[in-house]
């Protein structure tokens, strides 16, 4: 997966290429897709949600440049599997979900595989999580109509986020840049993300 699907295609950074290496994907899918998780495409997972193809995972974490001593919040939990590669990278990691039987799987699942520096809670991650604010990144794994104010009110500066902006059908991948308390916007590749649900999104 590493090496054919996110290396041939541009995704150089060794930090990023080793967690991705490390963490196994097989296990934030259902049983009866395990032997596709591997595959260079996204899964479905519980209540109608997806887990994203491994090369965009690999883009978006990329794009944040973690060197290791960040704190890191992420919107929409999903399988956990963002969170998990995400874990591997720096110090501490928020991540936020609004559907408890997902939650509740990733929980789990970072228990077993002791991604000890994962928090999670049930809530309306448009709204961002005030009490650890600001990250040194945000990352936002479902798609929404604008970047919601909270969460560039929570980025510390300097700091990045990324997060699929767009219609219900399509978003680009935004790629935000915090510096001097200055906001500077990076429009990378066209995606395809299930909707951000909440306040701030649909
Ligand atoms: N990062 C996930 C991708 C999951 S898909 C993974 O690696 O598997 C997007 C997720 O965002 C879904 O689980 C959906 O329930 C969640 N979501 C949508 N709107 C949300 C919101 N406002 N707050 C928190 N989670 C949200």
């Amino acid at each position: 997966m590493v090496q054919e699907q996110i290396l041939a295609r541009g995704v150089v950074d060794p930090r990023t290429l080793a967690a991705m290496s490390e963490v196994p994907r097989h296990l934030f899918v259902d049983d009866a897709m395990r032997a596709r998780a591997y595959g260079d495409y996204p899964l479905p997972i519980a209540s109608g949600q997806t887990i994203s193809a491994p090369y965009i995972v690999a883009v978006m974490t990329e794009a944040l440049q973690l060197r290791g001593d960040e704190r890191v919040l992420e919107i929409g939990t999903g399988s956990g599997y963002q969170a998990a590669v995400l874990s591997r990278l720096c110090s501490q990691v928020y991540t936020v979900e609004r559907l408890n039987t997902l939650l509740a799987t990733a929980r789990k699942l970072f228990d077993k595989l002791k991604y000890f520096n994962i928090v999670a809670k049930l809530d309306d991650g448009t709204l961002g999580w005030t009490e650890h604010a600001p990250y040194d990144a945000i990352i936002v794994t479902a798609g929404g109509p604008e970047i919601p104010e909270p969460l560039l009110a929570q980025l510390a500066d300097p700091g990045r986020l990324i997060m699929p902006v767009g219609d219900q059908n399509v978003q680009e991948l935004q790629l935000v840049r915090k510096e001097d308390d200055k906001i500077r916007i990076e429009r990378l590749s066209s995606v395809r993300f299930v909707d951000l649900v909440g306040e701030h999104g649909w």
